[in-house]
């Protein structure tokens, strides 16, 4: 393994298969190298694809990649212990093609994408391990893999190598993982006939309702749950700040967690009957804008979950890895063809047009969210469990007037934080999503 390529790609997620199938496309050699056993063995998500992000590199994606239920309906909702107020918003447009939302299977979908890159002429290599960067000084020349002789070299590598990031944390381009700009998530994939899922969502054959949630099933923590329609079965997990699972009084595990939350009066019926097919825990970055480390420098460049690209609040991760993936390559790309050399300078492309993206204008615009959060766990606890009781107060009909309960819902709001509190809560929110 002595070659030399024009680009390496560390990691078969998302990101990485979009940057070495970028750039294979364009006529550039690619080695992709992968330590599972296939792209998609190691990789967790929820998960829905989004389309965009994919359309802009596989255009005609949607004929034979592996999609499970275009998304028709969200749902969002508060939970308290045993009720959740709740928005859906369906809509017939939804379900009018191209279809702009897809749940998917990882291990499936992660394996279409990579024999797409080989098809494009990328090399790839699986049951590898990238162990470190190989430097001529300051300059990224390539990398070696735990293979004897496994030296490689490249003008350029692009390191996709997932939240982790081992190989730019030992190389000094980030500091280690905090655990406050991390997420620990679990998640289960539960097996049920098309027909009961379809009745139980109120869905025809294809497709699909999200449901994301928040309030006391996180016990208090930075955190949320999810649950996704996949054809036969069903995804849900819950994630929290991995700061707050460290510091949390109760000490509750993730799998507490995630059995807590199956058992709620408005989840559990959704999901019974259910076989467990899978179990899975994984980190996601939610460090968000001020988390994001150097992206690029002499000879390397990062992308996806291993450069903190996830936007939680819309939770959104594989649209960024795969827009960061194809940015990097289209700067490899550039460079190539400018003859120039691929110093920082040469490369200083994919941090403009990452500027310039969707990617850096949305995890800006949520840049104080994580902290306000962070600090200020009311979001999590009080205000879902006032907005609950609210709610059960003015719905329920028990010859009370409702001026009499208006009163009352506002006096427990005033018993659980002051007029302050509350203008403050309202302002730090809007600090948040501003
Ligand atoms: P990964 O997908 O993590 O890929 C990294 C790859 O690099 C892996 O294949 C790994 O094996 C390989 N690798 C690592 N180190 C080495 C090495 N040294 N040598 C060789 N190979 C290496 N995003 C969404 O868009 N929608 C969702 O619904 C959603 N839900 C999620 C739910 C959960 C529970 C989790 C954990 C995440 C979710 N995300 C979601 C986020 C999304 O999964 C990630 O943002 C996305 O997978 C990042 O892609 P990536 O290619 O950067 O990293």
């Amino acid at each position: 393994m002595s070659e030399k390529f024009d680009v390496i790609v560390v990691g078969a997620g998302p990101s990485g298969n979009a940057a070495a199938y970028t750039a294979a496309k364009a006529g550039l050699s690619v080695l992709q190298i992968e330590r599972g056993e296939y792209p998609g063995s190691k990789n967790v998500q929820g998960a829905i694809l989004y389309a965009n992000a994919l359309e802009q590199i596989i255009p005609d994606f949607r004929e034979d990649a592996p999609l499970e239920r275009h998304i028709i309906e969200q749902r969002m909702w508060v939970l308290d212990e045993e009720s959740f107020v709740g928005t859906h918003f369906r809509s017939d447009d939804y379900n009018k093609p191209p279809y702009n939302r897809y749940t998917i299977i990882r291990a499936q979908f992660d394996k279409w994408f990579s024999s797409k890159v080989k098809e494009a002429g990328a090399l790839v290599i699986c049951e590898t391990t990238v162990e470190c960067l190989l430097m001529d000084g300051d300059q990224v020349v390539g990398v070696r893999c735990d293979r004897q002789g496994g030296e490689v070299f490249a003008d350029v590598v692009i390191l996709a190598d997932g939240v982790n990031s081992t190989l730019a944390r030992k190389a000094g381009f980030h500091g280690e993982i905090q655990a406050g700009n991390v997420a620990l998530a679990v998640k289960e994939i539960l097996f049920m006939p098309q027909e009961t899922i379809e009745a139980r969502f109120n869905i025809k054959e294809e497709e699909g309702v999200v449901i994301e949630m928040f309030g006391k099933i996180t016990d208090g923590m930075m955190g949320t749950g999810f649950l996704y329609t996949n054809k036969d079965s069903i995804t849900l997990g819950v994630g929290c700040m991995l700061s707050d699972f460290k510091e949390n009084p109760n000490r509750t595990s993730p799998y507490t967690l995630l059995e807590k939350m199956k058992a709620h009066p408005s989840v559990a019926p959704l999901i019974a009957g259910g076989e467990m097919k899978e179990y899975c825990a994984h980190l996601i970055p939610e460090g968000g804008f001020y988390a994001v480390p150097k992206v690029h420098g002499n000879g390397w460049m990062i992308v996806g979950d291993s450069g903190g690209f996830v936007n939680a609040v819309h939770r959104e991760g594989s649209n960024l890895a795969m827009t960061t993936g194809r940015l990097a390559a289209e700067a490899a790309i550039a460079a190539k063809a400018a003859g120039k050399g691929f110093k920082a300078k040469q490369l200083a492309s994919y941090k403009q047009a990452l500027d310039e993206s969707f990617v850096m204008k949305d995890l800006h615009k949520y840049r104080d969210m994580p902290q306000v959060f962070h600090q200020n766990n009311q979001f999590f606890t009080t205000y879902p469990e006032l907005i609950n009781q609210a709610a059960r107060s003015m719905i329920t009909v028990d010859g009370i007037d409702k001026k009499t309960k208006e009163k009352e819902i506002f006096s427990n709001f005033r018993k659980s934080r002051s007029l302050t509190g509350l203008a403050g809560d309202a302002l730090k929110l809007w600090r948040a999503f501003r």
